[in-house]
């Protein structure tokens, strides 16, 4: 039995997991990042968890190669971090692969986190048999990715994709991420929802300090109290606006919506899509369908071992 052995590194956590050909973990385990102690430490901590994965497989069973996604920029030509900020301090330059390969000798790739859960959509999920697709990934930020001809679009060094960094108003408030006006990330990410929802309570005189996460607003909009239906009005607009640009560009099969507030479930994407709807050309809309994610919380462990079957044919 093979299986390839997945990483997925995040700011506060690192996902280790071996995950077979059809997309099942057999062992996982996360252990903390520990960001804060540099590059170097991350990437210890890195080659003990593939170690340990490696060592606990079932008796006979051998790694057939390593996947990585990690949060930032990733080039996955060269498996370098090509850019990554706060969230892992120092991790920019960090050539992922090339340690991997020289520690296993085995086969490794790098890509960003959002496009390894692309991968883990288009092997086992709602990327299914697509060629061209787009996967939002709502969190405290909004991360994208583009797959176009069943390949992960990348572009000059492994940054596009950047969906929210597409900008709803430019006359809007400056992101301190890109120096834009008005991104999309403002309005309808984490941090974006529970923004605008202190803004409106606090226009509306309401207790403050009582300060709502995305999370708690999605829930009060579903029981359809006021002030967050105000919320998650200019949420949904500002995010209809941004995926119908993304739509008017790629003319995608699908746009696969996952996290953050998407976990509202049915009556967030029925209103994100009457949205959309009313702001694309008719071409574009007929062609395109607006699916909830599919693999879950393990996507992105399991769509970065999913590079090791994907791409092991080149
Ligand atoms: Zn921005």
């Amino acid at each position: 039995m093979e299986y390839a052995i997945g990483v997925d590194i995040g700011g506060t956590k690192i996902h280790f997991a071996a995950v077979d050909r059809e997309g099942r973990i057999v062992d996982s385990h996360r252990v903390p990042s520990e960001a804060q102690l540099g590059a170097d430490h991350v990437m210890s901590v890195v080659l003990k968890g593939v170690d340990a994965t490696i060592k606990r497989l079932p008796s006979g069973a051998i790694a057939t190669g390593i996947g990585v996604g990690s949060a930032g920029q990733i080039n996955f030509e060269t498996g370098t971090v090509e850019y990554a900020g706060s969230q892992l301090p120092g991790w920019t330059g960090t050539p992922i692969t090339r340690i991997l390969k020289e520690k296993f000798h085995l086969p490794a790739y790098a890509d960003n986190d959002v496009n390894a859960i692309a991968v883990a959509e288009q092997m086992y999920g709602a990327g299914r048999g697509m060629n061209s697709f787009i996967v939002v990934a709502l969190g405290t930020g909004i991360g994208g990715a583009i797959v176009e001809a069943g390949r992960v679009v990348r572009g000059a060094l492994g940054c596009a994709g950047e969906l929210g960094h597409v900008s709803v108003d430019f006359n809007g408030p400056t992101c301190e991420n890109c120096g834009n006006n008005g991104c999309v990330e403002l309005y309808a990410s984490g941090s974006g929802i529970a923004r605008i929802g202190r803004k409106i309570i606090a226009e509306g005189g309401g207790a403050v300090p009582w300060q709502p996460d995305s999370k708690e607003i999605a829930q009060a909009w579903l029981q359809g109290e006021r002030y967050a239906s105000q919320v998650m009005d200019i949420a949904i607009r500002a995010l209809a606006a941004a995926i119908a640009g993304y739509i008017h560009m790629c003319n995608p099969q699908a746009v696969i919506l996952g996290g953050g507030v998407s976990e509202a479930g049915a009556p967030f994407l029925n209103a994100l899509d009457q949205e959309i709807k009313s702001r694309t050309s008719a071409a574009v809309r007929s062609a395109y369908r607006l699916l909830p994610a599919y693999v879950g919380n393990d996507a992105g462990v399991i769509g970065a071992a999913g590079q090791v079957w994907l791409y092991e044919n080149g």
